[in-house]
């Protein structure tokens, strides 16, 4: 039997016998703490049905785990130097397959459709490079995938404003665009310890499961996704100043305020008050404007 990657020791060997030095600016900090790959595989709910897609396997800690539980691994590792290590580290599974690419720059439909075929139930699981953690979220949840979730290790702050609530510090645009998409719900907070090297900030695993309809009627998703981008531009102005200046020009003020009174909405109020179902009502309203 192998020993677990994800202890300080063992990893400190690979590390040592591949001479691999790490590169912060593509996010490598790995775990070595079996209790939160556990977790972080439980919350996913893998299953010996399920088709597993992960985001930079490192030296691997957490693919051997998924690979334990999951019918299928294919994990996308941008690091060239880790691409022998990993055929080394995961030797024992041959239902794993790395592929050495930017996750960013994948056709993940095309991939999905070439690893999976007869897997109904996939899901992405990763320890995600905090440098680029929030386009490739978005990327996952606008390419509407058939997945059937996402549970991720990210910056606890990135986190709490994915799942944030209207009326928190936290929520903004992005806990909107995530919402749209998926029920967010912020699982475990991690501390720096289980990593090496250290990060300089606290984790948090997420989890977003897929709606199969998005939770509001929006007639144009692209101008609802603008509303709401524009009534966070300055957080401390009110909607109308917002929407008056970044969407659309003093001059439009009164339909502003007509569509704003159509829908029952204070101007007065700011952005990070309303519901996701307030900004679909409100775009709704203003898309004649827009097309003025
Ligand atoms: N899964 C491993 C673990 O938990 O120990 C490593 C996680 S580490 C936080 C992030 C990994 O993502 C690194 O291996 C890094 O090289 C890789 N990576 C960074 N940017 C990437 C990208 N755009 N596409 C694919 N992999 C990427």
């Amino acid at each position: 039997m192998r020993k677990d990657i994800a202890t300080p020791q063992y990893t400190k060997s690979i590390l040592d016998k591949h001479k691999f030095k790490f590169k912060k600016s593509l996010g490598q900090n790995f775990l070595i703490d079996r209790n939160v790959l556990d977790k972080i595989v439980a919350t996913a709910d893998v299953s010996s049905e399920t088709g597993v897609i992960e985001i930079g396997p490192g030296i691997g800690s957490l693919t051997e785990q998924l690979a334990k539980k999951a019918k299928k691994v294919t994990a996308f590792e941008i690091d060239q130097r880790l691409i022998p290590i990993l055929e080394d580290t995961l030797s024992d599974y041959p239902h794993v397959k790395v592929i050495h690419q930017d996750v960013l720059e994948a056709d993940l439909k095309a991939v999905i459709e070439a690893e999976f075929s007869g897997i109904d139930d996939l899901m992405v699981v990763a320890n995600l490079p905090y440098y680029v953690t929030t386009p490739i979220i978005l990327k996952l949840l606008t390419e509407r995938l058939p997945i059937r979730g996402i549970v991720v290790m990210i910056q606890k702050e990135v986190a709490d404003r994915m799942a944030a609530k209207p009326g928190t510090k936290d929520y903004g645009s992005l806990s909107i665009a995530v919402q749209y998409y998926a029920v967010a719900k912020s699982e475990i907070k991690v501390p720096k310890t289980v990593f090496v090297p250290q990060p300089n900030v606290d984790s948090s695993v997420i989890s977003l499961t897929l709606r199969e309809q998005a939770p509001v009627h929006v007639e144009n998703e692209n101008f609802f996704f603008e509303v709401v981008r524009s009534s966070f531009a300055q957080r401390r102005k009110t909607l109308l100043n917002n929407l008056q200046n970044n969407l659309f020009s003093k001059e439009q003020k009164p339909m502003i305020e007509g569509a704003l009174q159509e829908t029952g909405i204070d101007g007065k109020r700011r952005g990070e008050t309303l519901s996701i179902e307030e900004f679909a009502r409100l775009s709704n309203a203003l898309l004649p404007l827009n097309r003025v």
